[in-house]
């Protein structure tokens, strides 16, 4: 089906086109025509779905039928948890706009609100904001919610994790009644939709596969290691196998530091992307990440969150997330198209319970790869694939 069947104007056709994308991936085929109708929504669809562009073009197409509003004023809202992810979604907006006469901007924490207060000054017709920097200009009576026709949650279950809620829940209460309101979230968890009962109201509900467990081009293996020799073995792996780049992820960012300063010791150049470091760094290091100027780079899986990194050869899972589907999440960034890639995990005994609720989700096993020097001393057994996690028996 091509874009044009889901209603969208030519020069937003045109910008797809330029982008090279040829035909609508399933969440934007299902999110499309629903939006443009009207509907308030809520969409189970994890990054590399096409997810943005699900939400963007249609609020573009809607938005470019009417005239611009008045100054501190926009007719959009996006909230997303991150700064990445922020800056991600505008320059999406503004891409898929290019030949609009819409605006899109990027606000976060972090760096200075005289250009962010200057741009809505100039006029904007999309805001897409991490929910603190919102309320702080708002606060700061630097922007006004009256306008607002639509309202975006992006990556819902991100930004309840990072304890967002009271301000989206502040946020959600300044907003004009009469919106049209859409939530996306990977999972669509009880909190998740406790979110949406209160700020979507009536929505129609549209669930993507997560992307795909079951991808036959992605070598997915594990080592089982004791978790003292974790970083021994990775540094082994870089050294012995010809890996040219790696994004690898850990769960907090003091072991990420930590890491990265043990592969140093053994002459291995790594850098670390976490929250703590600030926005420029943040930008610095993707960005060389992205030109191969990096190979290795350990990131935590919240900083991680919204990398959008086409041509990931590899990752790595130095710890296994929980739950079950940022594994999917994680492994979905390599492999992308037609390329082909590889998802390595370290798992030792304490990585168990993860390891089991991981392989019930993706309804098999993942092969076991040994390297005896590295055999460990607590053997990880093997799972039981109808794992179910006690809390919610
Ligand atoms: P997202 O899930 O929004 O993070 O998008 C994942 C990646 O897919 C991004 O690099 C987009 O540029 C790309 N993309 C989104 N929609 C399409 C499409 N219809 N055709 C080709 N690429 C797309």
């Amino acid at each position: 089906m091509p874009f044009s069947r889901l209603g969208l104007d030519q020069p937003i056709i045109d910008a797809l086109s330029a982008q090279q994308y040829q035909t609508p991936t399933e969440i934007q085929r299902d999110a499309i025509p629903a939006i443009i109708a009207g509907n308030n929504l809520i969409a189970a669809a994890q990054t590399g779905t096409g997810k943005t562009a699900a939400f963007a073009l249609p609020i573009l197409q809607q938005l470019c039928q009417q005239p611009s509003g008045r100054k501190k004023r926009f007719r959009a809202l996006v909230l997303a948890p991150t700064r990445e992810l922020v800056s991600q979604v505008a320059a999406s907006f503004n891409r898929y706009g290019a030949n609009l006469a819409l605006k899109a901007v990027a606000f976060y924490g972090g760096v200075d609100s005289k250009p962010q207060k200057q741009a809505l000054l100039n006029g904007v017709d999309i805001v897409v904001a991490t929910p603190g920097r919102l309320m702080d200009l708002y606060q700061q009576r630097a922007l006004h919610f009256d306008e607002v026709q639509t309202l975006v949650l992006d990556e819902a279950d991100k930004m309840l994790d990072m304890g967002f809620i009271d301000k989206i829940d502040d946020i959600v209460s300044r907003l004009p009644s009469e919106r049209q309101s859409l939530l996306f979230s990977a999972t669509l968890s009880k909190k998740v939709r406790a979110l949406a009962k209160n700020a979507v109201e009536s929505p129609v509900e549209i669930r993507i596969a997560a992307k795909d467990a079951s991808k036959t081009n992605i070598d997915q293996w594990l080592i089982t290691v004791d978790k003292d020799k974790k970083s021994a073995l990775l540094s082994h792996l870089i050294q012995t196998t010809p890996w040219q780049q790696a994004l690898i992820f850990i769960e907090t960012k003091h072991g990420a530091a930590k890491l990265v300063s043990q592969l140093a010791k053994r002459g291995i150049e790594a850098e670390c992307l976490h929250s703590g470091r600030t926005q420029e760094i943040r930008e610095s290091i993707l960005a060389k990440f992205k030109q191969g100027k990096i190979n290795y780079l350990v990131a935590t899986g919240v900083a991680a969150r919204g990398i959008d990194i086409d041509d990931l050869d590899r990752v790595v899972n130095y710890d296994l997330p929980f739950p079950a589907d940022e594994y999917v999440h994680r492994i979905g960034r390599t492999g992308r198209g037609s390329a082909t890639g590889e998802a390595v995990s370290l798992v030792s005994k304490d990585d168990f319970k993860n390891l089991c609720m991981i392989e019930s989700r993706l309804n098999h096993l993942i092969e076991r790869r040994d390297i005896e020097a590295f055999a460990p001393r607590k053997v990880v057994p093997v799972s039981i694939l109808n794992y179910v996690p006690k809390a919610k028996r």
